[in-house]
Parts: structure tokens; sequence; C-alpha cells
């Protein structure tokens, strides 16, 4: 696969700076498609005139040159996506710069991971989900956006795997849980004053649905019950670890209503952003 557009943006990146890349990938969701429209989505609100571009810290993104916008990967085959999107993920991460991934379904976790555990041998994963995604396999598909953290434990990609927000637990991905050594927080025992540590770098896993559907009704999957866009901002700015990638997925813009869930994703960007740069 061919990113010659991605090859040149990326030069624009140098040591230390943050790269935005969209994946625009929806062929490994099981229920509906969609979120291949996120990336546009979540750009329309992030760059909206009804709010600025500060994180709640006081930095003002809109006057900060040390993150780029790439666009979006191409991705002309869905059979080749996930090599596709390692390869594009390894080219920004040669340059010394940090990567936000816009998705698309959370199938690309994985190959993300993959690229990302190349730089860092002793990653930790933080996911943000209403669902475990560790299912062996889902229809028969091992790369669907519910297997990507059974592929990226398997493969040693991270040491640690921590999720929040889980409230979809079944019996086989508690199995696989427990396989993993994988510590799970679920809702019922989350609570807004939980503080997370880390020893190392951290990559963060976002998907959408693990908000409430009352907060973030644009995801393919409602499962209410979940965290509220303060208490999943509040884990973005308050874990205690070093930031080093992060991906944002499970945007549907078919579902959301009035753009509300694209904008709570923008919110989360511009605080991840924040983060990453400070
Ligand atoms: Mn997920
Ligand atoms: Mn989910």
């Amino acid at each position: 696969m061919q990113t010659p557009s991605l090859a040149s943006l990326a030069q624009n990146l140098r040591a230390g700076s943050v790269g935005i890349l969209g994946v625009p990938f929806d062929a490994n969701s099981s229920f509906r498609r969609g979120a291949a429209a996120g990336p546009t989505s979540l750009r329309q609100a992030l760059h909206s005139s009804s709010a600025n571009l500060c994180a709640e810290n006081g930095l003002d993104l809109a006057s900060e040159a040390s993150w780029v916008d790439l666009g979006d990967l191409e991705l002309a085959h869905a059979e080749e996506a996930l090599a596709a999107i390692e390869t594009g993920a390894a080219k920004v991460l040669a340059t010394d710069a940090r990567l936000i991934s816009l998705g698309g379904d959370h199938s690309i976790a994985y190959p993300l991971l993959r690229a990302h555990a190349q730089l860092y041998p002793k990653l930790n994963l933080l996911q943000i989900d209403a669902h475990p995604d560790l299912y062996e396999e889902l229809d028969g598909n091992r790369f669907s956006h519910a297997c990507p953290f059974a592929r990226i434990l398997e493969e040693g990609l991270v040491q640690r795997l921590v999720q929040v927000g889980i409230r979809t637990m079944n019996p086989h991905q508690q199995k696989q849980a427990e396989r993993f050594g994988v510590e799970v927080i679920d809702m019922r025992s989350w609570r807004p004053d939980i503080q997370l540590h880390f020893d190392g770098p951290v990559y963060l896993s976002v998907d959408l649905d693990a908000l409430d559907p009352a907060f973030a009704p644009g995801v393919s999957h409602h499962e209410p019950g979940g965290l509220s866009t303060r208490d999943l901002l509040g884990i973005v700015q308050g874990f205690e670890g070093k930031l080093v990638g992060a991906d944002i997925v499970e945007l549907n813009p078919e579902r959301d209503w009035m753009g509300m869930t694209a904008m709570a994703a923008a919110k989360i960007l511009k605080e991840v952003l924040a983060r990453l740069l400070q």
C-alpha cells in the first residue's frame, strides 16, 4: 500500500511534535458500518467556529505549531488495510514525532500498537471502552473490532493492559482477560477519583462508546450506563504515566445527533494533544 501523501506530509514533522492521522476504515465492524467517516466528522467539529482550540490547561492549539494534521491514510484494499495502517504509523513514528490516530473502527488499534511496540518495548496500554474487545474471533473474523486486544496481548506488544468503562463482559472474554492478566475497571467499580498509575510509556486507546449514549450517541454500539464526558476527560488529564501515543475510534457520524459526539471526540482530542505537548 502506497501512502505518498503521508510520506510527504510526514516530512513536516520533527522530533517531539505530534501528527494527527485519520484512518477511515470500518470494514472490521461487526454490527454496522459508518465509522470510516469519523475522521472527517471529528475534524469538522475541531475546526467549528463554535469553539476555540484551547485545551483546559490553557494551551492554545491554534498558536501551537508542534502538531500537524497529516490528513487521512489512503486505504484502497480492505484486506491490506491493517498492514497499510501499521506501515503508515511506522512512517510517522520514524520521524520521532508522536501519533494520534482518528478512527475508524477499533480494529485499527492492533496495527497501531504493532507500530508503537517497535519503539516502546515496555509499553502500557490504557483502553477506555464499553467493550473488552478480547474475542478470540467474532463471526469468523480474528481481526474484527471486537478482537484487537486479544491480538495485541497474544503478540506481547504491551506489558500491561488496563481497561476502563467496561460493561459488556461475557464468560468468553472474562476467560481471555484472566488468561492475559488484563486489569478491568468495569462500570460497577468505576469512581471518578480512581487514580491510574503506570510505570513507563502509555498508549491511550479511546473507544467513544465508553461514553454513555446520552453523551455520545454517534457510535455503532449504544451501551447504556457509561462514562460521562467529564469522567473521560478526567482520565485523560489525570492518569500518572508518560503518554506516548493515542487513538480515538468508533465515531460513527451516521448515528450522531447534531454533531454532539463529534464535538465530544474533538474535545478529547484537544486534551490528548495538550497532554502530549505539555
Ligand atoms: Mn472497542
Ligand atoms: Mn466499544
